[in-house]
């Protein structure tokens, strides 16, 4: 049995401090915090204000008093994090690591639009090899779990007859089991009805062992192929008993309503709290009378939410001159009408955005500007984001830092998410299990003015 302690954290923006205990893997005690280490417990306003210096360094001094154990069992190990804020593993929900690290590959993005990009991921996907999409994929996933990130739905292009970058995601996808979860969506980028054997792709996609099962309405070349691939992706979803996430009205068409046809199918079927609508941009361009009618039926049918601000804010408007729209949905009143969104970064270096980085905290940061979501209590809650609300989407078990759940989490060189979204805090420590994923340290910086 092993046993660590995690001293002085401040779980999720709580105003007391908060000691963890894990015993093999597992958070057994979350208690008070005992007398503050050191000096890194400077009360706020009287340290640096990009951290509260650096993190005590890891024990293996034995800890007397402070937990009951018998006589023969080997020390428990302790971390002060002297105040920093903890919170559970960052959750990336909406990405695509086939086509990550290809910007540029066989040429740039130069008008910026959606479709150009994916003309240009067309012509790289003829060049995939497995070990091509492990290799970039897991450059990828390093620099997400460098923030914070243990979870990641990445969706999979399966308009292509060998299904390339799924058997190689599959592969991953075991390969990494135990330390980063993968989740893949059957993702069919350019149509199930508009491109050859679509559906025979997408049922293969299902047979190979995907978790979710995607469609692309607004990319059909009909209103009817649009209606009739959705009632294809859920009768396959239910099938297989799959979840569902789609890239749904991802356009500046007032007139795409994808989304009111696979909502209703959900409400429908039951299957609401299974099924995702990502993107959903169309309804920045909706009129508010259908707005509000659709609003209705949302609720009734408990679907999810993905949006993607940073390269929804890129994409959209492209067509506008001005006034120009800003294309990403409409995060605030759903979130108000208690449906739950989350945020993606959706690419990483790619024709769709050639600045990702992983970082989600970049995400939500511009996610707020850009759906105007600047209260004080917003920004306290905004993590929630890109962490419980995208476990929830994700349907992930044991989530979150509470007794009983695996021991899960990071900590962040600052005392609140506030402070970490303002001043940039990196990730000093996420653990999985209790074991370090990823350990960072603080920055030396020295001012000469
Ligand atoms: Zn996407």
């Amino acid at each position: 049995m092993s046993t660590q302690i995690f001293r002085n954290l401040r779980v999720e923006n709580a105003e007391h401090l908060s000691d963890i205990t894990v015993t093999d893997g597992v958070i057994t005690a979350i208690t008070p915090a005992g007398p503050v280490a050191g000096s890194a417990a400077s009360p706020a306003g009287t340290g640096s204000r990009d951290g509260a210096g650096s993190p005590a360094p890891v024990s293996g001094t034995p800890v007397s008093g402070t937990t009951a154990q018998p006589s023969h069992a080997p020390a428990a190990t302790v971390r002060d994090f002297g105040g920093r804020l903890a919170l559970p593993p960052i959750v990336e929900s909406h990405v695509h690591l086939d086509t990550t690290m290809t910007e540029g590959d066989p040429h740039p993005n130069e008008s910026g639009t959606l479709f150009e990009g994916i003309e240009i991921w067309s012509q790289r996907k003829a060049k995939l090899t497995v070990e091509d999409v492990k290799e970039r994929a897991m450059r990828a996933i390093r620099q997400q779990v460098r923030f914070g990130i243990q979870y990641i739905r990445s969706h999979v292009d399966i308009n292509d007859p060998n299904l390339t970058a799924l058997r190689a995601l599959l592969e991953l996808r075991e390969e990494l089991r135990d330390r980063v979860t993968l989740q893949l969506v059957a993702f069919p980028q350019e149509g199930i009805e508009s491109y050859p054997h679509g559906r025979e792709l997408l049922r293969t996609a299902a047979e190979l062992g995907v978790d979710a099962i995607g469609a692309i309405p607004h990319y059909e070349f009909t209103r009817e192929y649009s209606v009739s691939s959705l009632n294809y992706a859920v009768g396959l979803a239910q099938e297989f008993n799959l979840l569902m996430d789609v890239h749904c009205d991802e356009i500046d068409d007032g007139a795409s309503r994808g989304l009111e046809t696979l909502a209703t199918r959900a409400y429908e079927a039951g299957i609401g709290e299974k099924v995702t609508a990502s993107h959903t941009t169309a309804m920045h361009s909706y009129n508010n009378a259908y707005f509000i009618r659709l609003l209705r039926l949302l609720k009734m049918s408990g679907i999810n939410f993905v949006s993607n601000p940073m390269v929804n804010t890129h994409l959209q408007g492209r067509t506008d001159t001005y006034p120009k729209r800003r294309g990403v949905t409409r995060v605030k009143e759903l979130t108000e009408a208690g449906i739950n969104v989350s945020f993606g970064q959706d690419d990483i270096v790619d024709p769709w955005n050639p600045l990702g980085t992983g970082s989600l905290r970049d995400v939500t940061l511009i996610g707020l500007y850009v759906t105007q979501m600047m209260g004080a209590s917003q920004i306290d809650h905004s993590y929630r984001f890109i962490t419980h609300n995208g476990a929830r989407t994700l349907h992930l078990p044991d989530y979150g830092i509470k007794v009983g759940n695996p021991a899960n989490f990071i900590v962040l060189g600052a005392q609140s998410w506030r402070e970490a979204l303002a001043f940039h805090a990196p990730v000093l420590a996420s653990y999985r299990r209790g074991e370090l994923l990823f350990e960072s340290t603080e920055p030396e910086r020295a001012w000469h003015l």
